[in-house]
C-alpha cells in the first residue's frame, strides 16, 4: 500500500485544508493539559507556511451535541496554536456558515484559518455528502494528519477527500508516518517480530490478537486479558478478570500459535490482591497458587524477567496494552519493568493505545521508542489488519 504524501504533490502557493485531531485533553477551566496532538501537526503546518499556502485547518474536539457549545469552541486550540506558531490564527465564527465561506475565499498566503470544531455540523459524523463537498469548495488541495479520527468515515476525514484527486490530495507527516510505523511494520517486519498485548479484556482486542497472531514470531500476552487465557488453560484464577465467553477463542488462538509456530507467552505469576483497591493486601504467587477469591492485578516479577528475554533477540517489537492496573503504584512494577526491556533493546519499536503511551511517559522511557502512536482506536484498527477510511483516499498504489 501507498499514500500519496504532502511532499510528492504541488503545494505552492494553493489553498490548502488540512484535517487535524486536536482533540486535546482540556481542565475545568477549558486550559489545555497535553498539547501533543497540537504539537505533532505543526510540521505539517509549518510545511504549508513554507510553501507559501493559505491554510485552513478543521479538527473536532470532545462530543458536543447540539451545534454551537461554547465548551467545545476551539478557542483555547487557536491561542495554543498562536503561541506555537507564533503567527495570527483567524478562528472561524462557526464550521460552515457565509461569513466562514467568505473568511476562507479572502485567506492570503501565509494566512491561518481555523474552523470551529467540526463536530457543531451534524453532518460530520453522518459523513453527509453536501457537508463534504462544501468543505471541499474551501481549497484546492485537501492533507489528511489526523491519524486518531482516520478510522471515521466522517465528512472531514472520508467524504471531503472524494473531491480532489490524486494529485490535490495527500496524507500530512504524522499520518505518513502512523501508516509508516503500524502498517508496513506489521505487514513487513523485520525479524524476529514481537508483539506485547496487554490491557483489560480479550474482547477489545480479539481481532487485534486473531490478526496478529498470523503476523509475529512472538506474542506475549499479560495484563487482564492474560486471566481468560489462564482459565482457559485450566488454572484455578479466583476473582481475576475472566471473560468466560471468550474461553474457546482464547483456546483457538493457543491452538494457531501452535500450529504456526508462534511462541505464545502468557504470566507464570501474578501479583494478587484480596480486593481491587490501591491499599489492598498483595503479594506476589505463581499462577498455579493465586488464593481463593484473589485477583492478579499485574505480572510477577519471573513473568517480567521471562517477558524480558523472550524480547531480547526481537528486531520488531509492537507494544499495546499495560501488563496490570499500572494507574496503581503496587501494581505497576510488571508494565514499568516491560517498559524499560522494550527500552532498551535494539529493535525498533512501535508504542500504540493511549494507556500503553501514558505508560512509557509515566516509566521517562519515552525517548527511547521508535515511535509511539498518537490515535488508540485508530492504531487498534490497523493492528486489526483493517484499512481505515480516511487512509484508503489516500491510497495511490495497493
Ligand atoms: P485497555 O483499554 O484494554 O488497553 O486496558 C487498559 C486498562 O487495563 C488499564 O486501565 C489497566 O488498569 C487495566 N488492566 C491491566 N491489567 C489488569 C488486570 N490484571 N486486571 C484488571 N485491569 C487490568
Amino acid at each position: 500500500m501507498k499514500l500519496q504524501e504532502i511532499k510528492n504533490i504541488d503545494i505552492s502557493g494553493k489553498k490548502v485544508f488540512i484535517r487535524c485531531d486536536f482533540n486535546v485533553p482540556v481542565d475545568e477551566y477549558q486550559n489545555i493539559t497535553d498539547d501533543r496532538r497540537i504539537k505533532s501537526a505543526l510540521n505539517t503546518i509549518r510545511y504549508c507556511i513554507d510553501n507559501d499556502c493559505a491554510i485552513i485547518i478543521a479538527s473536532h474536539f470532545g462530543r458536543p451535541k447540539n451545534g454551537y457549545e461554547e465548551k467545545y469552541s476551539l478557542k483555547p486550540v487557536a491561542k495554543r496554536l498562536h503561541t506555537l506558531l507564533k503567527t495570527d490564527i483567524k478562528l472561524a465564527p462557526n464550521v460552515i456558515c457565509d461569513e466562514t465561506i467568505q473568511m476562507a475565499k479572502e485567506l492570503a498566503c501565509g494566512e491561518i484559518m481555523l474552523l470551529e470544531n467540526m463536530r457543531f455540523e451534524p453532518g460530520e459524523t453522518k459523513n453527509d455528502p453536501e457537508l463534504s463537498q462544501t468543505l471541499a469548495s474551501l481549497a484546492d488541495i485537501y492533507i489528511n494528519d489526523a491519524f486518531g479520527v482516520s478510522h471515521r468515515a466522517h465528512a472531514s476525514v472520508e467524504g471531503v477527500a472524494q473531491h480532489f484527486d490524486a494529485e490535490h490530495k495527500a496524507a500530512g507527516f504524522l499520518l505518513a508516518s502512523e501508516i509508516k510505523f503500524f502498517y508496513h511494520i506489521i505487514e513487513n517486519p523485520k525479524r524476529p517480530f514481537v508483539s506485547i498485548v496487554g490491557g483489560s479484556k480479550v474482547s477489545g482486542k480479539l481481532e487485534a490478537l486473531h490478526n496478529l497472531i498470523t503476523k509475529v514470531d512472538k506474542i506475549i500476552i499479560g495484563g487482564g486479558m492474560a486471566f481468560t487465557f489462564l482459565k482457559a488453560m485450566g488454572y484455578d484464577v479466583g476473582k481475576s478478570l475472566v471473560e468466560d465467553e471468550l474461553i474457546p477463542d482464547a483456546l483457538n488462538i493457543m491452538e494457531k500459535a501452535k500450529s504456526l509456530g508462534v511462541k505464545l507467552y502468557l504470566p507464570v505469576d501474578v501479583i494478587a490482591a484480596e480486593t481491587f483497591d490501591a491499599e489492598a493486601f498483595a503479594k506476589p504467587t505463581t499462577v498455579q497458587e493465586i488464593p481463593k477469591g484473589w485477583m492478579g492485578l499485574d505480572i510477577g516479577p519471573a513473568s517480567a524477567t521471562l517477558f524480558a528475554q523472550a524480547l531480547e533477540d526481537a528486531h520488531t517489537i509492537l507494544w499495546n496494552g499495560p501488563m496490570g492496573v499500572y494507574e496503581m503504584d503496587k501494581f505497576a512494577k510488571g508494565s514499568f519493568k516491560i517498559s524499560h526491556a522494550v527500552a532498551n533493546s535494539y529493535a525498533t519499536t512501535v508504542v500504540g493505545g493511549g494507556d500503553t503511551a501514558d505508560l512509557v511517559r509515566r516509566t521517562g522511557d519515552e525517548e527511547e521508542m521508535t515511535f509511539i502512536s498518537t490515535g488508540g482506536g485508530a492504531s487498534l484498527e490497523l493492528i486489526e489488519g483493517k484499512i481505515l477510511p480516511g487512509v484508503k483516499a489516500l491510497i495511490i498504489e495497493e
